[in-house]
């Protein structure tokens, strides 16, 4: 009887956990972007099924899913920064996902070492500067953002933002905590104001005159180049784009990923996967930087023209999960130094 009962027990289980003909699948995004109801859209077209998104910061997301625990809902947690999907696999809040028929079509390096999660896009965290009063000539690295030249002229936002976080993590991990908390130091002292608003926004009050460099995600560059309004448009032509840390012996520029993983207690993970698959085909590939301006992981498809026109760049070549493992002591500098 006992034996019966265990086999019952584990059958009702196994069926809870697989689930095989649930038609949707629960996503939990920190993803801010329109092209995101894009590309669920048209994954529901081709498969079926139902795509339901929990958009939220990261920080609220993994709170939830801990909080959850095995009820939890979500199939897929996806992030714009790899900290955040290093810190989820550390809480055990993901399983390892391997698929090289997926895998097969992405840049290696900018893959997780330990089979955690995917990367969707990857962007990288660049300078831009205003045309009318910085020669490109005068930018070369981000160790040089501390140059005293740039003395109330450099504009950026809030150490709070996983962006920063990852920049900064990455530059502990490549020059060590003493020379980065010098760094940041001498940064906090060249900011034109405290750190306040988007990276839009940074862009915006150089078109303004309140600064004349700032450190901005590429792609938003992109959106304010497309832009219907003309304070944006404006914005965006009134900058260059650098990429900093480009020479021979530079390791080249800061990139993160936004990426996908499949959370723990996944209910529907066949369909999970079904959407991974999907992200991470051509066609989905090029809706992406069609409309968000990100790189692609697949090194075959290029990026949209307006990004296309900025050149080629190198990227740093630090494993990207030492963003999240070096976070606590970028945000331990950035308390240190005063960068709001
Ligand atoms: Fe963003």
């Amino acid at each position: 009887m006992k034996k019966y009962l265990l086999i019952t027990f584990t059958l009702i289980l196994s069926s809870c956990s697989q689930n095989e003909n649930s038609n949707e699948i629960n996503i939990y995004s920190q993803r801010h972007y329109n092209v995101d109801e894009l590309q669920y859209a048209n994954f529901e077209k081709k498969t079926g099924i139902k795509v339901n998104v929990v958009k939220a910061n990261a920080d609220e997301l993994i709170q939830r899913m801990k909080n959850e625990g095995e009820n939890s809902p979500a199939d897929l947690f996806i992030t714009v920064d790899v900290g955040k999907l290093w810190q989820a696999s550390e809480m055990g809040l993901l399983q390892k996902f391997e698929d090289r028929d997926i895998t097969k079509n992405i840049s290696s390096e900018l893959l997780d070492k330990n089979g955690y999660w995917i990367p969707v896009t990857y962007r990288s965290r660049i300078i831009v500067y205003s045309k009318e009063r910085v020669s490109k000539d005068e930018l070369s690295t981000y160790e040089d953002l501390a140059n005293k030249k740039w003395k109330g002229r450099l504009l950026v936002r809030s150490s709070s933002n996983s962006y920063n976080q990852a920049l900064m993590s990455s530059i502990v991990a490549n020059l060590g905590s003493d020379l980065t908390t010098q760094w940041s130091d001498a940064v906090v002292s060249n900011f034109a104001r405290d750190p306040k608003g988007s990276d839009r926004d940074q862009v915006k009050a150089i078109a303004a005159g309140q600064g004349d460099i700032a450190i901005v995600n590429s792609y938003y560059i992109g959106l304010l180049l497309s832009s219907e309004k003309e304070e944006e448009l404006n914005a965006g032509k009134s900058i260059g784009v650098f990429f900093p840390n480009q020479g021979n012996n530079e390791r080249g520029a800061h990139v993160n990923v936004s990426g996908i993983a499949i959370a723990k207690n996944s209910p529907n993970r066949n369909n999970a996967i079904e959407l991974i698959k999907y992200l991470t085909t051509d066609e989905a590939q090029k809706t992406y930087v069609n409309n968000t301006y990100e790189y692609s992981v697949n090194p075959n498809i290029m990026p949209d023209e307006i990004v296309q026109a900025w050149g080629k760049f190198k990227k740093d070549p630090l494993d990207l999960n030492m963003l999240g493992i070096k976070r606590e002591e970028a945000i331990r500098i950035f308390d240190k130094t005063g960068w709001k």
